[in-house]
């Protein structure tokens, strides 16, 4: 066992305060790695409020970590002590059922371990993230940061970036088609920024005549404010996919107005029922499809650190000591961050 220093919290209504608790010593298949930087999820924040009710305290939140093996089990094969390495939302999964064989883990049909808050498959230890300055993980679940990535603006791609990227490609997304990006938040920003790699006219729908610019500067070809009904009303049957990131319950009728028919429109933010009722006729009179989509599989997402590192995609952060943090989560329920916090962990030992 090694002794680990984090960040935690320790009841719903209390600040994360410091707290040192036990890493694992490396199992055979076990990576080791120092943390460098860990991006802050709105999931986070969640987890550590109990707003889905299932969090156990202490917990120590982070699941965009990135940072550097320093030491390797005896069967470990893909990684070496010094290699750059990052670990994002899952930490094991069951590795036999039908989608972990597809590379799929996060729909494992008997649950996949997330990396903080659940109990380790093997000695039931609850998982605690990257607020942290250390951590043991499965290699299975270790992802390799390309050469030349820079590295704390790519630790979001872990969480955001997959979130955005899987779909994408899941559906098909191709150079030419015509995608809508519905928010323009930490995975929005990240959505424009994919479609737009993967050859796809871009256009960003917000609420907010604010984000034209911010969301032109991302690479958006287009933007649309959604508040505008004339503007909606131009748009109508135009779109082959909609990526819709918001968290909140809104009304998707008139995105829905705006596919083509065969067009489809993915969920990867609410995980509230949608209100107001998705009108039926809708979706069945241009045979359009309403799809959802959970982070990203292992392979996936190395996938898509080596293409951000081939294209040279960032997600844009603002660095903050791990001292901020309640700050920063202060700032996140009021959507005052552009685009993502991510933590030096180096201000850990200070
Ligand atoms: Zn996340
Ligand atoms: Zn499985």
């Amino acid at each position: 066992m090694s002794q680990a220093h984090s960040y935690a919290a320790h009841a719903a209504d209390q600040p994360l305060a410091p707290y040192t608790f036990e890493r694992r010593e490396p199992r055979a298949d076990d990576v080791a790695i120092e943390i460098l930087y860990c991006g802050v999820c709105h999931s986070d924040l969640h987890y550590a409020q109990n707003d889905w009710g299932a969090t156990e305290y202490p917990i120590v939140p982070g699941h965009e970590i990135v940072g550097r093996v320093t030491a390797v089990g005896s069967d470990v094969s893909q990684f070496r002590v010094g290699d750059v390495v990052g670990v994002g939302c899952m930490v094991d999964s069951c590795r036999h059922c039908h989608p972990c064989e597809d590379g799929h883990e996060q729909y494992c049909l008997n649950g996949f371990t997330p990396t903080y808050g659940a109990p380790d498959r093997q000695d039931g230890v609850f998982t605690q993230g990257g607020y942290s300055d250390k951590i043991v993980v499965n290699e299975h679940f270790v992802l390799r940061m390309p050469e030349g990535i820079d590295l704390a603006s790519a630790a979001p791609i872990l969480c955001a970036g997959i979130t955005t990227y899987s779909p994408l490609k899941h559906y098909g997304v191709k150079a030419g088609d015509k995608v809508g990006v519905i928010g323009m938040g930490g995975l929005g920003h990240m959505g424009v920024k994919l479609a737009k790699a993967l050859g796809a006219e871009v256009t960003v729908f917000t609420r907010s005549e604010a984000k034209i610019e911010e969301a032109r500067r991302h690479g958006a070809h287009h933007v649309v404010v959604s508040t505008d009904e004339e503007q909606m009303a131009a748009v109508a049957e135009t779109y082959d996919f909609m990526l819709d990131t918001v968290p909140v319950q809104h009304d998707i009728n008139p995105y829905l107005g705006a596919l083509k028919y065969d067009g489809t429109h993915i969920l990867v933010g609410l995980l509230e029922p949608i209100e107001p009722a998705v009108q039926a006729f809708n979706l069945v009179f241009k045979r359009r499809v309403l799809a959802g989509s959970l982070i990203g599989g292992i392979e996936e997402t190395q996938e898509l650190l080596d293409f951000c590192a081939e294209h040279d995609i960032r997600c844009d952060v603002e660095m903050i000591d791990i001292q901020d943090i309640n700050t920063a989560f202060e700032r996140m329920q009021k959507s005052d961050v552009r685009y993502r916090f991510v933590i030096d962990m180096a201000s850990l030992k200070d």
